[in-house]
């Protein structure tokens, strides 16, 4: 990993070749980090490039830097995977899902509440919950050198699992007979992303399996033993990035 901290920023921060960092971003360069013109910092835009830039102005309320050279990350999987995670009950799990799927190479996280997700956020913990969650999945990115910062969405509770007819979709269920791995080669090589199901504590239901199942999603197995929820989603995602990075 670079030491150079790591940046990622709205497509408008960027005017020409300089960046004006958010306030947010700026406050951390300059008082967490204690940046000062001169240094240099990487600037991501989730445009799969990695600017090289050198901080110019480092005052309270303005952080900015011009940008030296830009480059081709190699640390974006091809393969975009979104973790459909059906919500924990416990806040701890989804928090290792979040922080190390994005060290692995997810491409962003939907939670949402299935049949038997057990934790039911209201609004305002939900609020809190959605902030510091797209905070780990930020300090995963910067830390493990991604050049895309994956994207928490929250879908709520739906009926049925979030599978459209014509998704490449994998629900992980440990009752399927269908092998991961033979799903993987089943699995177009030019498809350009792959939804991951998985479900909470207590599982998916057989219902949401076969309903997902008859809108075309792939129901699979990792093997004979029954894994936590947070194992399944990570253990998955390397599993697939293995064949498909
Ligand atoms: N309630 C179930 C286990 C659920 S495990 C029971 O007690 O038997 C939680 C989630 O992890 C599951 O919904 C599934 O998505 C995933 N999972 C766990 N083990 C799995 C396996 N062997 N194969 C596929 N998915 C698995």
């Amino acid at each position: 990993m670079s030491s150079v901290p790591r940046f990622f920023v709205a497509r408008n921060a960027v005017d020409s070749t300089q960046v004006i960092l958010s306030p947010e971003d700026a406050h951390h360069a300059r008082s967490v980090l204690r940046l000062r013109a001169g240094e240099a910092i990487e600037v991501c835009l989730s445009d799969g490039l990695v600017h090289y830039c050198t901080l110019t102005e480092v005052e309270a309320g303005r952080v900015a830097a011009e940008i030296n050279q830009s480059g081709a990350s190699t640390a974006e999987p091809r393969l975009r995977i979104t973790v459909v995670q059906a919500l924990p009950k416990n806040d701890d799990k989804v928090e290792q899902v979040l922080q190390h799927g994005t060290e692995i190479g997810a491409a962003g996280f939907f939670l949402f509440l299935s049949a038997r997700s057990v934790a039911r956020p209201d609004e305002a913990r939900l609020k809190k919950r959605m902030e510091r969650w797209r905070g780990i999945v930020k300090a995963a990115a910067q830390q493990s050198g991604r050049a895309s910062l994956p994207e928490v969405a929250w879908g709520g509770s739906t009926s049925g699992l979030p599978v459209l007819t014509g998704d490449n979709a994998f629900v992980l269920h440990e009752k399927a007979s269908v092998p991961l791995r033979h799903a993987l080669e089943n699995l177009s090589a030019s498809a350009p992303d792959l939804k991951l199901l998985v479900g909470p504590e207590g599982g998916f239901t057989e219902e949401e399996a076969a309903d997902a199942a008859s809108r075309g999603a792939v129901v699979v197995s990792l093997g004979p033993r029954v894994l936590r929820t947070e194992t399944a989603a990570l253990t998955a995602l390397a599993q697939i990035l293995f064949v498909r990075d």
